[in-house]
């Protein structure tokens, strides 16, 4: 059985979504800023904290779990440059109970959802896992505090583990039963397509004199059923005993920047974007591209996704939401 904290939120529930083909599943979310219409009905559901020990110990007691996948955390750059407390307690002293808890039952396969943000303003034009990691924002530095405990859980407790450092998450489900939805929404593609939809009067685009092409900032866009297979290519690694202790960058290696995606957007749409250029917003790298190549070789992934079908998926999913809820 695995252990999918944070199986209610926009990432893990599509995980979900694919790991419940071929395995059982318990799900542990306080719904924070899950929703309980993204719980796959296929997996067991635990409604509580991941930084009870008194859940966790119940959980670890009456299941049988052979790993743990973890995507429960506050991941808002901003919030967390004026909350810093929130993430440090929330990504770095719950998750380290969680840890706890596992090395207590000899639980000892993790897999770690990271970011880009570990890597702050990047030195290279396509970063690696050996780029400097310099992250210049709370949340970024969360993530990373995590990671150094990790390689010490490692050497020390025998703790294997693959950290994945996401880029641009983004689309939804090919059922179009789940997608993406945070409340409130920051991300640039819902934002986009909520605004195609006439729920946004515009969009406002952060910052057009970056040192790019046309000036907005680029960013690199992978599906988020594409970091799902990352996931379980990872935990098969995991529960194989080929690897102990990976790190591995999950993005298209190609950049967008914030106007060809709102290009897209509107091809895809076929309707066309008003837009207000403002400022900057506080702690945007200009341009975050991910290779790929060091988890394409050792566990075969690839993205299938580019960026049109990536909101191809994500307008069937807004589109629909929207028929829904209206
Ligand atoms: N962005 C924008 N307008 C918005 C939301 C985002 O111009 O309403 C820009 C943002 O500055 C960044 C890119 O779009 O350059 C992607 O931002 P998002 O919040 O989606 O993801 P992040 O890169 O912060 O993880």
């Amino acid at each position: 059985m695995i252990l999918v904290v944070g199986g209610a939120g926009y990432i893990g529930s599509h995980l979900v979504k694919e790991l419940v083909e071929n395995q059982e599943v318990v799900i542990l979310d306080n719904f924070n800023t899950g929703y309980e219409h993204l719980v796959d009905e296929k997996a067991l559901l635990i409604e509580g904290d991941l930084g009870d020990p008194v859940v966790l110990d119940k959980i670890f007691t009456s299941c049988k779990i052979e790993a743990v996948m973890h995507f429960a955390a506050n991941s808002l750059v901003g919030e967390s440059v004026k909350n810093p407390h929130k993430y440090y307690e929330n990504n770095v002293a719950n998750t380290l109970t969680l840890l706890n808890s596992m090395i207590k039952h000899g639980v000892k396969n993790f897999i770690f959802s990271s970011t880009a943000a570990t890597y702050g303003i990047p030195e290279v034009d396509l970063i690696t896992e050996c780029s400097a990691t310099n992250p210049i924002n709370p949340y970024g530095k969360s993530k990373l505090m995590v990671e150094e405990i990790l390689k010490d859980f490692h050497d020390a407790y025998g703790m294997n583990y693959v950290v994945l450092r996401y880029f641009n998450a983004a689309g939804a489900h090919r059922s179009a039963s789940i997608g993406e939805n945070h409340d409130p929404e920051t991300h640039l593609i819902p934002i986009i397509l909520e605004h195609l939809l006439g729920k946004r009067e515009q969009i406002a685009v952060f910052g057009t004199d970056y040192p790019t092409s046309d000036g907005t900032c680029i960013r690199d866009y992978v599906h988020v059923t594409d970091l799902a297979r990352a996931h379980i290519l990872s935990l098969e690694a995991l529960l194989k005993g080929r690897f102990s202790k990976n790190t591995y960058n999950l993005g298209n290696g190609k950049g967008y920047s914030v106007k060809e995606v709102i290009e897209t957007c509107e091809r895809v749409t076929n309707i066309k974007a008003t837009i207000d250029y403002s400022e900057r917003r506080a702690g945007d790298p200009a341009i975050l591209v991910a290779s790929s190549e060091k988890i394409q070789n050792e566990l075969g992934w690839q993205a299938e996704h580019n960026l049109e079908s990536i909101i191809e998926s994500a307008w069937k999913w807004h589109s629909k939401n929207a028929l829904t809820h209206s």
